[in-house]
């Protein structure tokens, strides 16, 4: 469970929050089989290691969620001074009544802000956000998994890409050869159709521009070229 700091000079951002110090509550909100499917250990949380690292966090302008789900939302209650950015669709479904974002309604300090798409494509996605309206930072809607899923595209300045695809894939291989998850699939998509049609267009992208890292948010071998910050002594 993972959470990535990106710097801008416009403010920074927190794609997912990994599991925040209350990981036991968020889970206690989640039916029984779920829990008793559940094995988890804690370690720092995002927090506790931006902290540890040094880190100004009056930099972190917003927590950024690929989608709603506990384990990506969970650190989000660490950080109850900083909105968390998510699309219409997906803040009905947080404030809906499926069990799936019990944990994200039981965090009271979670400060939802909304963020639109507009008309521009971006890679074939017929619409996006550009955050800071320079490219470094492109959202665009990929639903499927849950109703406001999305992709987030981060280029660096040395113009090295990156896709966050959160839970669209649990493995790389589920975008490089298209490998569904027939028997979970039943359970943590809402429209399993959607999820197929995103894997094909990101496996298309993957296809065409093999330098982009493809960023499967629970497959470590995602982040092995994204630095880890690095505790001051
Ligand atoms: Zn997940």
């Amino acid at each position: 469970m993972t959470a990535t700091l990106i710097k801008h000079p416009k403010g920074d951002l927190l794609i997912d929050t990994g599991f925040g110090r209350d990981i036991a509550q968020h889970l206690a909100t989640l039916p029984l089989f779920f829990r008793l499917l559940t094995r988890y250990s804690l370690n720092k949380t995002a927090r506790e290691q931006l902290q540890s690292s040094g880190y100004d966090l009056t930099r972190l302008r917003a927590i950024l969620l690929t989608h709603s789900h506990w384990d990506h939302i969970s650190g989000a209650a660490d950080f109850p001074e900083v909105p968390v950015w998510i699309p219409p669709a997906e803040r009905s479904f947080v404030q809906g009544e499926d069990f799936t974002t019990a944990p994200a309604r039981s965090i009271k300090s979670l400060h939802l802000e909304e963020y639109r798409f507009d008309a521009h494509p971006y890679l074939g996605f017929a619409e996006s956000h550009d955050v800071h309206g320079d490219g470094t930072v492109v959202i665009v809607p990929a639903p499927g998994h849950s109703p406001g899923s999305v992709i987030v595209f981060v280029t660096l300045p040395d113009n090295k890409r990156y896709a966050f695809i959160g839970d669209l894939a649990w493995q790389l291989e589920g975008v490089t050869e298209q490998e569904e998850r027939p028997l979970t699939q039943r359970l943590a998509d809402v429209e399993p159709r959607l999820v197929r049609e995103n894997l094909a267009h990101m496996a298309a992208i993957s296809a065409r521009y093999p330098e982009m890292t493809i960023v499967v948010a629970h497959d470590p071998r995602s982040f092995a070229s994204i630095p880890t910050l690095v505790p001051k002594p």
